[in-house]
């Protein structure tokens, strides 16, 4: 049976983030045929909405108002209840992001509905969709569907295809009278921490640093190697603990959850903690000097050596192929 789903649209520094294609695409799937709706919120959002029309939404919401413009879970879940309200979806896709793992449990809670989150693939099986979730940090999945009430489900980032981009593709993009207000809190500035560009828990490439980088200095040549490739750095806690690096790089089961095509570890050992955040990646190099280290067990490729030597051997050689 056909369904209508809600797809809301991740909007950073005027961008769409990838996974509100990579959301469009599974709302497709779970709507069997039916009409995906996308919803933004902020101010300014007219060309994000019509990229997301170009990305497979069949219309989109525009939630514009000045006290979204800086996401507060108050705000968007006032604004999101509105256009829920109006649209009455049988589905709701979100991102599994840190906006996304805020936001959906509280408004499941409003909804009165299950949750289904951190979906990783989702496929029919005759009038149910089956969303497949990683459990146990990655060392298991499950499987699930709902068939009862709203199908709503945060996914990973970078797990879905979104479709192809079709640009004569066309939509309604229409405003909506979101009406917020009593907010408990309100962001009034937002201060950036200096980052290389990547986001990291969209990045298609990740090169990563552990203890074995040895100082702030030690990353040097893995952010020239990350350049190169267009990737962004990551770390293990190890790293970021000794000091030589931000705790916002920090890859694991207390850092960011990450599932790039390729996944470069320098100097990293490979403890249970930080395979949670990245044993998912497509895959895994390992340059390591201890040929006995546990990162060896998760890598399709590894390479034994001192990685003051590889990394720099590397760089040379993909400058020669990609530059
Ligand atoms: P180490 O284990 O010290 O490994 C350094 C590696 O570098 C070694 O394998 C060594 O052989 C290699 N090396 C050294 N020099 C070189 C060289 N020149 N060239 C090549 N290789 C070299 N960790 C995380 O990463 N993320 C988390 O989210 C996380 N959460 C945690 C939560 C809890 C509750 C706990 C208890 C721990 C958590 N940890 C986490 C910590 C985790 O257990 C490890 O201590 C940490 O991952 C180790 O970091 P590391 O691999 O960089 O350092």
């Amino acid at each position: 049976m056909s369904k209508k789903v809600l797809v809301l649209g991740e909007v950073r520094d005027g961008e769409l983030r990838n996974v509100s294609f990579e959301a469009v695409a599974a709302a497709k799937e779970i709507s069997s045929g039916g009409e995906v709706i996308a919803v933004l919120c902020g101010e300014g959002l007219n060309e994000a909405g019509k990229a997301l029309i170009h990305y497979g939404a069949d219309r989109v919401v525009l939630a514009e108002h000045s006290l979204l413009s800086n996401y507060s879970t108050d705000g968007y879940v006032q604004a999101l209840l509105q256009v829920i309200d109006q649209e009455k979806p049988d589905g709701l896709v979100l991102g599994h992001t840190a906006l996304g793992k805020d936001l959906s449990p509280r408004l499941a809670a409003r909804l009165k509905s299950g949750l289904i989150s951190d979906v990783t693939s989702l496929e029919q099986a005759g009038e149910n969709v089956v969303f497949t979730r990683p459990i146990y940090s990655g060392k298991a999945f499950e499987k699930k569907v709902i068939t009862d009430g709203l199908v709503f489900v945060t996914i990973r980032p970078n797990n879905i295809t979104p479709l192809e981009i079709d640009e004569s593709r066309s939509g309604d993009v229409s405003a909506f009278a979101v009406d917020v207000k009593d907010l408990r809190t309100v962001v009034k500035d937002v201060v950036r921490k200096a980052s290389t560009g990547v986001d990291l828990s969209e990045a298609k490439i990740i090169v990563a640093g552990g203890r074995g980088v040895k100082s702030q200095d030690g990353f040097k040549p893995l952010q020239e190697l990350a350049d190169v490739l267009g990737a962004a750095v990551g770390a293990s806690r190890g790293a970021c603990d000794a000091d030589y690096c931000d705790y916002s790089l920090q890859i694991g089961q207390t850092g960011k959850v990450v599932t790039p095509d390729l996944y470069i570890a320098c100097g990293i050992s490979g403890a249970i903690q930080h395979l949670a955040g990245m044993s998912n990646s497509k895959v895994i190099v390992a340059i390591n000097k201890d040929p006995e280290a546990s990162i060896f067990s998760v890598a399709d490729y590894g390479i034994v050596g001192d990685l003051f030597e590889v990394v720099p051997l590397l760089t040379e050689e993909f400058k020669n192929v990609l530059v």
